[in-house]
């Protein structure tokens, strides 16, 4: 079977890094909308252009836009044999869409990361990113103006991390991606995990949590069909 997974959590959960990890394991693609978005507003593409405003504010990209990117990633041959979404959904419409995306896929794996928010605002004004290749850099990887341990290019702070940018981050996150956690909860194959922990920690608990859910999706339990869309069996 496929692992098909999405990674739940607010900004600063450490999706992003565990993501990474466990694809890179598995040998299967990491789509990061984010990264995706970024990499638009760098090449300065139509796209890009019209995110960038978005993304400055720390607001969401509108729904189409978002579901046609994810859309079209996942039909890509790389991800027919398992990816891992980082960033999406992040929104119920995105989750409806994502539903419809799997039909005649293998089923939904959600982990949900949850760390405190005062953790996640020290977390995201103190870490930088690489302005060449992305790669997240904690504190600790070095200044703004240090190099990235992955690629040598400059680290510096993203441009949404600001303080103020990263508290309306947090607010349109309990508004609007919160409530996923309540649309996907009741699913057999979804898991929570404490992000509050060191990242070997968290990314042994992200293996365990995606073992036992992948065996009840292996079992055949009953619900999932009848869950899907949220709506209770
Ligand atoms: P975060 O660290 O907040 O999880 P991301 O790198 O995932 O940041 O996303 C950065 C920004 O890109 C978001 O604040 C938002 O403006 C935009 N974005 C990324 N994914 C989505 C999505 N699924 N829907 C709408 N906007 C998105």
């Amino acid at each position: 079977m496929s692992l098909n997974l999405i990674m739940l959590g607010p900004p600063g959960a450490g999706k992003g890094t565990q993501a990474e990890r466990l694809a890179r394991n598995r040998g299967i693609p990491k789509i990061s909308t984010g990264d995706i978005l970024r990499e638009a507003v760098h090449e300065d593409t139509e796209v890009g252009r019209r995110a960038k405003v978005i993304m400055d504010r720390g607001e969401l990209v509108g729904d189409d836009v978002m579901i046609g990117i994810v859309g079209e990633r996942l039909g890509r041959t790389d991800a027919q044999g398992g990816f891992i979404l980082d960033g999406f959904p992040r929104t119920v419409a995105q989750a409806t869409a994502l539903d419809g995306l799997m039909i005649g896929r293998d089923p939904l794996l959600v982990v949900d990361i949850i760390v405190p928010e005062d953790e996640l605002v020290r977390r995201l004004s103190t870490r930088l990113i690489c302005s060449n290749c992305g790669h997240n850099a904690p504190l600790g990887d070095g200044q703004p103006g240090a190099k990235c341990p992955l690629c040598g290019g400059e680290l510096v702070q993203r441009a949404d991390d600001s303080q103020k940018v990263v508290l309306e981050r947090l607010k349109i996150y309990r508004a609007n991606t919160k409530p996923l956690v309540d649309f996907y909860h009741l699913r057999p194959t979804f898991r929570s995990i404490n992000g509050a922990q060191s990242p070997d920690r968290v990314a042994a608990d992200l293996v365990a949590a995606v073992e036992a859910a992948g065996s009840v999706r292996r079992a055949g339990a009953p619900g999932l069909d009848d869950v899907v869309g949220g709506v209770l069996p």
